[in-house]
């Protein structure tokens, strides 16, 4: 079996907090978002066998605790991703998922195998402007995605479950929405950097998460990472 390759990277203490991993990046994806910072793999092809990327994760393994699976959109190849997914497990390492949670049959294939340890939703904007927002009709898969990650997640058998929300200057308001959306799972909100646009300081954005009545992360390039709990803040970790 083949996989269209994006990247990997050997060691990674950013993708998957507290854990050393390697991160593997699939290529392709259906969306297109203007900020995404992988664009050069949303499309094309590098079609590499399976076997090559299971060695590239064991050069690693004495390093690592886990591997991510990121993109593009990982899921976009899920029959692929079950087989790496299985070979990380084998090799008693944790497997991560960071998706757009376009293909929910790939998530419940994953979760139902038993193959994934964590997963990271992105919830891009409110349903009603999602479709519009991503040029592709798919809110109602990423609704389900939803639903399979936080059933997963209660029922333990999803270790680890977040929404990541990227935010960015002039979408404050999406942030409420998606939170009430979401009020029983963990929840990240993610500075956005796009173009000339001023991002949302650390800062801006606790103010935005002092509305919502609830522990959110925050995600800067100038506070790392953070668990906020509105007035009293937590520091986690300090790169990212
Ligand atoms: S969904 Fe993710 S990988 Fe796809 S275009 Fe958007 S940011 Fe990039």
């Amino acid at each position: 079996m083949d996989v269209n390759f994006g990247g990997f990277v050997p060691i990674s203490t950013v993708d998957w907090r507290g854990k050393a991993v390697c991160t593997v990046f699939l290529r392709g994806c259906p969306v297109r978002c203007t900020y995404c910072h992988n664009a050069s793999i949303l499309s094309g092809k590098d079609y590499r066998p399976v076997e090559e990327i299971i060695g590239m994760i064991r050069s690693s393994r004495l390093l690592i605790s886990g591997v991510v699976f990121s993109g593009g959109e990982p899921t976009m190849q899920a029959d692929a991703l079950i087989v790496l997914a299985g070979s990380v497990k084998k090799m008693g390492l944790l497997v991560g998922v960071q998706t757009n949670g376009v293909y929910p049959d790939a998530l419940e294939a994953l979760i139902g195998k038993n193959l994934v340890d964590r997963i990271a939703l992105d919830i891009k904007a409110r349903w009603q402007r999602y479709d519009n927002l991503l040029k592709v009709p798919c809110v109602s898969n990423v609704q389900r995605s939803l639903e399979i990650c936080r059933t997963a997640r209660k029922s333990g058998r999803l270790p680890e479950f977040e929404v990541v929300i990227t935010l960015f200057r002039g979408y404050e308001d999406e942030v409420a929405y998606i939170s009430r959306e979401c009020s029983d799972v963990d929840l990240v909100i993610q500075q956005g950097v796009q173009g000339d646009i001023p991002p949302l300081s650390c800062s801006e954005i606790k103010k935005i998460a002092d509305q919502l009545n609830r522990t959110v992360r925050i995600r800067t390039r100038e506070g790392g990472e953070i668990s906020y709990e509105g007035s009293r803040d937590r520091w986690i970790a300090s790169e990212r």
